[in-house]
């Protein structure tokens, strides 16, 4: 399988819009790699690029050690598969999965048996074998995709690209189609370039998560990283549900340790935050932590556990969880995610932990940088 190599990729529009800013990506040989970010951030711009469909205006694009800027889409060794499925509507699920084989049987060196051989594999893995005869608009559109990704399957491509390919699926069968695209990633070990708006989708699917913000990478790495590690607040409240718990405030330095003030709220910080913030200017920096590290109960002895006074506002049950709303002093929202029998009702007032170890503390604004965590870049630059 081939890898895919982005070199300082930039895209801008006909009419001046840069929908993708310097990117540089090399995907692994059989990794799968899922680019993410809210509508208009240029993942699809940058997956039209790697399939031929869009021009590059600067930067290199290689599939294996081959440049591929100026090839078209068909000789690229791409299979891609949309949104909107783009099955021909007249042809039967056979002959959709069997067409770009029939079109390249000579170049192919193929004989008929080998197609219909492929095709009855693929239908056969993909559960869509006993509706080989139909036509598209006999089909649910969770069949419509398994024969979109059949047609992808059969023509053995070195890369998958993958836009949106689940978004027009009610959220049962999305679950459904993205497990099975993952075990037919993991068995065919194609390199895979995935596009989605979905956290989730993108956090399940992805060997690595590329999140992008305005044309921009923000953070490439493998998802448990980047829940646990996010680059900056940008990152840290895109990934996660429910989102992150942010308080503005400032840090101060006290002989009995360091704090975080949020107006009314004070939270000693752990003393593994210490060295990362010793270097930084100690107003306007912002605290974050994830709905998962709250708890209620019996109250720790820890020194990097906080308490803090709540009143609860509404209880969502989830089951085996909950998610708790929460007012703190000052009026400032908090979200938990708590076992369901955590002792917490609706109106209650009673108090909660937070897992200092697992703050982060960012600079201030939607994109500041995550003090806790630099990438290795921010270190050396830091250090310099
Ligand atoms: P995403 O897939 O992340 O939603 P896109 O790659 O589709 O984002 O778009 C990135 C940016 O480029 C957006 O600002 C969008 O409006 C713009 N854009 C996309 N396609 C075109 C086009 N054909 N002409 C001009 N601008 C475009």
């Amino acid at each position: 399988m081939a890898s895919v190599t982005l070199n300082d990729v930039v895209k801008i529009y006909a009419g001046g819009v840069k929908a993708v800013d310097n990117v540089s990506l090399v995907i692994q040989p059989e990794e799968f790699i899922v680019l993410v970010g809210p509508s208009g951030c240029g993942k699809s711009t940058t997956l039209r690029m790697v399939a031929g469909l869009e021009e590059i205006s600067s930067g290199t694009i290689s599939i294996g050690d081959r440049v591929v800027n100026d090839l078209p889409p068909k000789d690229r060794d791409i299979a891609m598969v949309f949104q909107n499925y783009a099955l021909y509507p007249h042809m039967t699920v056979y002959k959709n999965m069997a067409f770009s084989l029939k079109l390249r049987r000579k170049e192919l060196g193929l004989s008929r048996a080998d197609i219909d051989n492929k095709v009855r594999e693929a239908a056969k893995l993909l559960g869509i074998g006993d509706l080989l005869d139909r036509r598209p608009k006999a089909l649910s559109g969770g069949q419509r995709q398994r024969v979109a990704v059949g047609r992808a399957i059969v023509r053995n491509p070195s890369v998958f690209l993958f836009d949106e390919p689940l978004s027009n699926l009610d959220a049962k069968l999305r679950v459904e189609m993205r497990s099975e695209i993952k075990r037919i990633q993991r068995r065919f070990r194609t390199t895979t370039i995935y596009v989605t708006h979905d956290q989730e989708e993108a956090m399940t699917l992805g060997d690595r998560v590329v999140v992008m913000k305005d044309g921009v990478v923000q953070q490439c790495a493998p998802p448990l990283e980047i829940y646990a590690r996010p680059t900056n607040r940008f990152v840290a409240s895109f990934v996660g549900m429910p989102p992150m718990n942010f308080l503005e405030g400032a840090v101060h330095r006290e002989p009995g340790g360091v704090y975080f003030d949020a107006g009314p709220i004070r939270l000693r910080l752990s003393a593994s935050l210490m060295e990362p913030l010793a270097t930084y200017r100690k107003d306007a920096l912002t605290l974050g932590f994830r709905p998962d590290s709250l708890s209620f109960g019996e109250k720790s002895e820890s020194p990097d556990v906080a308490t803090l006074g709540v009143t609860v506002t509404l209880v969502e049950p989830l089951g085996d969880r909950k998610d708790v709303y929460l007012t703190a002093a000052g009026g400032h929202r908090l979200v938990a995610r708590v076992d369901a029998r955590a002792p917490v009702d609706e109106g209650c007032d009673t108090e909660v932990m937070i897992d200092m170890n697992r703050v982060h503390v960012f600079e201030s604004g939607e994109m500041g940088m995550n003090l806790c965590s630099p990438t290795q870049d921010e270190a050396r630059a830091r250090a310099s």
